[in-house]
């Protein structure tokens, strides 16, 4: 039995279709797992849907009132770049429910999972980019309403910035300075990415992107890395390194949520960097023993992931969970 539980539902699959999205990776981790005995069926918890007043913590009533009642115009329905339902609108009510389960049971076991979620691109007031439902944030102002925490950390990995978390927590910026020793001593100078800095308020984010990618406007972050096109494992696990380092020098989180997207890795249809998925699964541990040292509470949500065979995806998000297992059974 895993010392942490995993939130999943058969329900988080997102009825839009043939989409780039594979809708069907969450059931194909679970059996993945299951499978390769890393879990057993007492290990998953079953979320329940997000009431509408923990939506409205962060999104606006207009929006949650045309996504309840199907009344986006056709402009919000084409940034959303997925198919509007009613059904599609239930899977994102149980995403932020099943996120808002995994920051309850990570203040408990000190990590949980959610096999979804990480819809970063949503903002208060409309959904883009497959985000509907902004899920971690609606968890995050879930639990500090319930007085469980203060504060909270996003460290964003997907391939893509962080939008909409940036633009929900609002840093205001700082004249951008280059954060000490910024360039991990492995980078090359030439492709050296770029670290920007603002000040945070209960919530400080972190988001390690590729520079030139969607989304064409990136609000700022605590810490923005704009990668550059092609980096490796090495690279960029000095850089993810560095920016854990330098958050927490500056800010203390009740509970660190770790954005986990499958889709920096090298074969991925709408991502630019070349990390293996070895170094991918590098990446988590880094990211779980940096916070199991600090005994800071871990959820975890997936986000994208759009490899050119589906197996692959599956397998980085499998390994997330294989990450977690060996950085939080060896006591
Ligand atoms: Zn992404």
């Amino acid at each position: 039995m895993l010392p942490f539980k995993l939130i999943y539902s058969d329900d988080y699959y997102l009825p839009i279709g043939a989409h780039v999205f594979p809708a069907e990776k969450y059931r194909r981790i679970r059996d993945r797992l299951l499978e390769l005995g890393v879990a057993s069926a007492e290990d998953f918890v079953v979320p329940e849907p997000a009431s509408d007043p923990d939506i409205l913590l962060v999104h606006t009533p207009q929006y949650v009132e045309k996504l309840k009642t199907g009344t986006l115009s056709p402009r919000e329905e084409m940034e959303l770049e997925i198919p509007y339902s009613p059904e599609l609108v239930r899977a994102f009510w149980l995403a932020a429910g099943g996120s808002i389960l995994a920051a309850q049971h990570a203040l408990k076991d000190g990590v949980a999972i959610s096999i979804g979620g990480g819809f970063h691109h949503a903002f208060p007031d409309h959904g883009e980019g497959f985000c509907m439902i902004h899920d971690v944030a609606v968890a995050i102002r879930r639990m500090q309403r319930d007085g469980k925490i203060r504060t909270a950390m996003t460290v964003d990995c997907d391939v893509h910035h962080g939008d909409g978390t940036a633009a929900i927590f609002g840093g205001v910026r700082v004249p951008s300075e280059p954060l000490p020793s910024a360039t991990p001593a492995t980078l090359d100078p030439a492709r050296a990415g770029k670290t920007r800095n603002a000040h945070a308020g209960d919530v400080f984010t972190i988001s390690l992107h590729q520079e030139n990618n969607y989304p064409p406007v990136k609000p700022p972050s605590s810490i923005d890395v704009d990668l550059p096109d092609g980096i490796g494992d090495d690279d960029y696990l000095g850089w993810l390194d560095n920016a854990l380092s330098s958050g927490l020098r500056q800010f203390a989180p009740d509970l660190l949520c770790y954005i986990a997207g499958a889709d920096p890795y090298r074969e991925d249809q709408l991502g630019g960097l070349a990390l293996t998925i070895e170094g991918l699964k590098k990446r988590d541990e880094l990211v779980f023993r940096v916070a199991r040292a600090r005994g800071i509470p871990v959820m975890v949500t997936f986000a994208g992931g759009y490899a050119r065979r589906v197996e692959d995806t599956v397998t980085i998000h499998t390994n997330t969970i294989v990450a977690a297992k060996e950085v939080f059974a060896g006591k």
